[in-house]
């Protein structure tokens, strides 16, 4: 098995190579190396290889990780969905949440939070039932109601895409996700504060991230094919 150096190489050429075909810049698309289910030596292993942005999916789990990594200058991404009663929980540490699908989250959140914190909001682009995220049609008051918080700042979209065997069949979910940021930018225009900054596009996993970066993905997860797969 290659190592985990190797595996990072790999991921970042897989994401250059689509942005080029796709007339992108490769550093517009931010790498996330998901962690979630692997020991806190593995997200290390992942630093010391000069990467430093690392996906959760638990609070208690992250909680434990980020504790084990105090001191490491770990850019940390919450992935997850999130109960209201944890938002406590993710009051400090945190780069960027991209799981914020619903008015009571907000309200939860913006209780519980200190200090700016940078929001994504979930969408259930393909309105499976499995899934969390607000369906298309509720993103807007959303983005309202993070633009009119104190403490939370909507920067963009996230969307996780059904399971497919050809990675092809979930690219209208990923141009459907960045069609709706642009017409979120656009409805914005007495908030041109707020739609300015409202440009990322969380989308694209271990299978499918080239057809995300091609449709404008900005950050792409990946868990299983930097780590292996994850032990039960
Ligand atoms: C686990 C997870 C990932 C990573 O999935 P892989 O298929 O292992 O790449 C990405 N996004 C979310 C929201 C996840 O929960």
């Amino acid at each position: 098995m290659p190592d985990l150096q190797q595996r990072l190489e790999a991921q970042r050429t897989r994401i250059a190579q689509a942005a080029l075909r796709s007339g992108r810049a490769p550093e517009d698309v931010t790498l996330v190396a998901v962690t979630k289910g692997h020991p806190a030596d593995r997200a290390r292993a992942a630093l010391d290889a000069g990467h430093p942005d690392l996906g959760e999916s638990y609070v208690q789990e992250w909680r434990r990780k980020a504790a084990e990594l105090a001191g490491w200058p770990v850019r940390w991404h919450f992935v997850g969905h999130l109960q209201s009663n944890k938002a406590r929980a993710l009051a400090t540490g945190l780069t960027l949440l991209h799981s914020v699908d619903r008015t009571s989250l907000v309200e939860a959140l913006e209780r519980h939070v200190d200090g700016l914190l940078d929001v994504l909001v979930q969408v259930n682009v393909a309105a499976e039932d499995s899934k969390f995220g607000c369906p298309p049609d509720q993103a807007p008051a959303l983005v309202r109601q993070l633009a009119d918080s104190s403490m939370l700042r909507p920067r963009g979209l996230m969307t996780i895409a059904p399971q497919a065997d050809d990675p092809e069949a979930v690219r209208p979910v990923f141009r459907g996700l960045r069609e709706l940021r642009d017409r979120l930018r656009d409805d914005l225009a007495d908030r041109p504060d707020v739609a300015e900054t409202l440009t990322e596009l969380s989308m694209g996993m271990s299978d499918d991230l080239e057809v995300a970066v091609e449709e404008g993905a900005t950050i792409v997860r990946v868990g299983t094919a930097v780590f292996g797969p994850r032990p039960r």
